[in-house]
């Protein structure tokens, strides 16, 4: 018997094996969780479908959260698969590539509307969805990914930080509506972490090095503890934590001077 035997998740947001959803994944599955994975489309079906096919009865799903239809139809296929839903991964961003170069200052009505769209509307939309699921289980828990960069100002994350703060704000107000249900909503704050998304932005690789020079522990925080983090705020080891940011990042946040 482990931890989250007889449990099951949706995991949305691999792209490949260094995706930290897929960090998350791996914890969970190893505590004992029957996964279910969301795909964005044909060009990482292959990736996520070879991921996936290495746990036992993984099921896939594709999902674009910019689509209503598309969420509708996860959850419709999640209810025939597995019925119920203990836990659900929010591993998702996106900007448009000229709006992480540059001033955030010059970021247009367009930019601003698709990082937010994308990066933080998408954890109500997809949280909405999951709460019957995750009442049938008597309760659940959901789990955002974001960065320091929506509490300071990071060079070169610009409107990426503005969405991560209205995520982090979400976190809060959908920890409020759904703690009397027994559901629970927080986010992970990691550390820069070298995968497909973090490559978009301008300055990445000196990023890793000045977080690795200032942070408390003196080096990058690593995928692994990343997924363990998330199967702790995911498991009933933290069943008395809602709201909250907790920070992955080897305690670069906690540095002044
Ligand atoms: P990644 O590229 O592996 O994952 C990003 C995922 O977002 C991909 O699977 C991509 O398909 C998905 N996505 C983008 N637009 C989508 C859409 N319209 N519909 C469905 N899916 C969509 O990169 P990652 O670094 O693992 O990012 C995962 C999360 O972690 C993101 O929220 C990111 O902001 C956050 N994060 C990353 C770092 C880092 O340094 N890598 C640090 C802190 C937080």
């Amino acid at each position: 018997m482990t931890l989250l035997d007889g449990k099951t998740g949706l995991v949305c947001g691999v792209a490949n094996r260094r995706s930290i959803a897929w960090a998350i994944a791996q914890a969970l599955a190893g505590a004992g969780m029957r996964l279910a994975f969301t795909y964005q489309g044909d060009r990482l079906k292959e990736n996520v479908e070879e991921l996936a096919a290495t746990l036992p009865d993984a099921r896939l799903y594709p999902c674009d959260v910019t689509s209503d239809e598309d969420i509708g139809a996860v959850f419709q296929a999640a209810d025939r698969d597995l019925g119920r839903l203990d836990a659900l991964v929010h591993s998702i961003a996106f900007a448009r590539r000229e709006d992480l170069e540059g001033e955030f200052v010059a970021t247009d009505r367009d930019g601003f509307r698709v990082a937010h769209d994308v990066s933080a509307y998408s954890l109500v939309a997809l949280t909405r969805a999951a709460v019957p699921l995750m009442e049938r289980a008597g309760g659940g828990a959901v789990l955002a990914m974001t960065y320091y960069g929506a509490e300071k100002v990071a060079a070169g994350y610009n409107v990426m930080g503005v969405a991560k703060a209205s995520l982090e704000a979400s976190v809060r107000y959908l920890a409020a509506d759904l703690g009397p249900r027994g559901i629970r909503v927080n986010a992970l704050s990691a550390g820069p972490v070298n995968t497909l998304a973090a490559r978009g932005i301008r300055g990445f690789t000196g990023m890793l090095k000045h977080h690795a020079e200032k942070a408390p522990l003196r080096r990058n925080v690593e995928l692994r503890e990343i997924g363990d983090a998330g199967l702790f705020l995911l498991s009933p080891m933290g069943s008395g934590i809602t709201g909250e940011v907790l920070h992955v990042d080897c305690g670069y946040h906690v540095m002044a001077v």
